[in-house]
């Protein structure tokens, strides 16, 4: 009885395949390596002791998908693979709907087909919009997306609740990330952005390598108390055991679960400079840059669902982020 992880060898992917494997089940890997590389998985080999079986397919493929699932008794699908980068969606918006949504209505028309109705969805604090209460708990109302990445995550926690509500034999559980960083501890996997990143972690460990000359802060003039933007940033190992967590969770058979994950803490932009700066021993520099269109000033979550029903919390700080991050980074300057 088999766990696929669609887009496994990706950063959360390939994070949560270690705990996966180290806490005994049984998973399985399938990834276009459009944007990750099959060398994580043999750095997952390495830092588990196990080997682990992996396909390079699409989840736009039904055919990729036919042969994974003739191949292996799955029950469980956790999917990860999805295009994530917010700028470009705007500019390819066809390409996000038709890989993010097309991909995993295949996806789940193959599951069905073999049984396999059992599913964890990788979605985001995005769907929220500009969120009404803070901190944000799961009975926040779903908000406006600023682009079209965001839509497709909330267009699918749409359609997989329609789907369990028609068949209640499908379980399905929505995982709302706020801002995953940090690495594994072993400098071994991490984050590994193709080409200038987004992300504010990346970016600050890439200025951190020397690749990029300074940091940009986003604007200083938002409602926060230094005037830069807070999320509730997440070491990507504890989000790594909410997925055995949400597995788990899939086995009571909850029908549909919903769940922020966070550490419930807000930090700005300035705060994880400045943690990166004292943690790591190096300076980081920065000037102030207009506000990012579509970003809101403040985002940070109730975790306390995940712990009443996932009976998971996030056991790291923001400090233990800085330094995986700068670790992974440090050691691997051009990633894989
Ligand atoms: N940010 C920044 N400079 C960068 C990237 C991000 O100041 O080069 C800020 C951004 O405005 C936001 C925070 O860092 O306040 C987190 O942004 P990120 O893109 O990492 O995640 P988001 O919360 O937008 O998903």
């Amino acid at each position: 009885m088999a766990i696929l992880l669609t887009g496994g060898a990706g950063f959360i992917g390939s994070h949560t395949l270690v705990e996966l494997l180290n806490d005994g089940y049984d998973a399985i890997v399938m990834d276009n390596f459009s944007n990750a590389s099959p060398e994580a998985l043999s750095r997952v080999e390495e830092l588990t002791g196990k080997s682990v079986k992996w396909y390079k397919a699409d989840i736009q493929s039904r055919e990729d998908l036919e042969k994974i699932f003739g191949e292996n008794d799955i029950h469980e699908v956790i999917n990860f693979a999805s295009l994530k980068a917010v700028g470009e969606s705007v500019e390819k918006p066809w390409e996000y709907y038709n890989n993010n949504i097309g991909g995993t209505l295949t996806l789940l028309d193959v599951m069905r087909k073999h049984g396999a109705k059992n599913f964890v969805f990788s979605s985001s604090a995005t769907v929220y919009g500009d969120p009404a209460e803070i901190p944000i708990t799961e009975s926040c109302p779903k908000g406006t997306c600023t682009n079209p990445y965001g839509w497709t995550k909330w267009m699918q926690e749409q359609i997989l609740l329609d789907m369990q509500k028609a068949d209640p034999e499908w379980n399905v559980v929505i995982l709302r990330y706020f801002n995953p960083i940090g690495a594994h501890p072993s400098g071994r996997i991490g984050e590994n952005p193709s080409g200038r990143p987004n992300n504010l972690m990346p970016f600050i460990t890439q200025v951190a390598v020397g690749k990029l000359p300074e940091l940009g802060v986003f604007g200083d003039d938002y409602d926060t108390p230094d005037g830069t933007g807070v999320r509730d940033y997440l070491h990507v190992v504890d989000l790594a055991k909410a997925h055995v967590k949400a597995i788990d969770k899939l086995r009571e058979k909850p029908g549909a679960f919903i769940c922020n994950l966070g550490t419930g803490h807000g930090y700005s932009v300035l705060d994880l400079v400045k943690t990166f700066e004292k943690v790591n021993g190096i300076k980081i520099p920065y000037s102030i840059k207009p506000r990012r269109q579509g970003d809101i000033a403040s985002c940070y979550c109730s975790p306390a669902l995940a712990e009443k029903e996932l009976h998971w919390v996030a056991e790291k700080g923001i400090e233990d982020m800085c330094r995986d991050s700068w670790n992974w980074q440090k050691n691997n300057p051009e990633g894989y």
